[in-house]
């Protein structure tokens, strides 16, 4: 099930009631979409051609999708290091949390920015190097790289544990 791969959004869309720790297993319920923008003005002489820049942009879909795939239905195994690092990283959110006070939102998102709130793809922030090391590794460069699998990569069945490869 390992080959069983996450797409960026759907890892993004994790949410704590989505992991089961004991078990060691995940699933896969909604992605977080790349946002998609549309004037909001009249289109004035400012010279911002792409509704993304538009001072009074709007969203044109959600944010947040529910998905379908099959690793939502029967739940993706997590090898027992990477739970480990899942248990690390609930507790640095919990002090995270404490630090943000009254700032936090709560949204049980496992990757979030630094007051709770969900990040969207194509983020490059701390916290998605975070979750590349936590969780997932990107599979391939380019193209391919939205493609990232729970433990090192497609493990032929019944492999042993991988014991990660970030070392570098
Ligand atoms: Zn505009």
């Amino acid at each position: 099930m390992l080959a069983l791969g996450l797409r960026q959004g759907e890892a993004l869309g994790l949410q704590w009631p989505d992991v089961d720790l004991d078990e060691g297993t995940l699933r896969v319920r909604r992605a977080r979409l790349r946002p998609k923008w549309a004037h909001g003005c009249d289109g004035s002489p400012g010279g911002h051609k792409h509704g993304g820049y538009c001072p009074q942009r709007r969203p044109t879909r959600p944010d947040t999708a529910d998905t379908k795939s099959k690793a939502g239905k029967r739940g993706i195994g997590l090898p027992d290091e990477r739970v480990t690092l899942l248990r690390k990283h609930r507790e640095e959110q919990n002090r995270e949390r404490l630090d943000a006070g009254p700032l936090w939102t709560e949204g049980g998102w496992l990757f979030t920015t630094p007051t709770g709130g969900p990040l969207n793809p194509r983020t490059d922030t701390t916290e998605w190097k975070r979750l590349l090391v936590i969780l997932l590794v990107v599979k391939g460069r380019g193209g391919s790289s939205r493609r990232i699998f729970p433990g090192d990569g497609p493990a032929p069945t019944g492999g042993p544990n991988e014991t990660g490869s970030e070392t570098k």
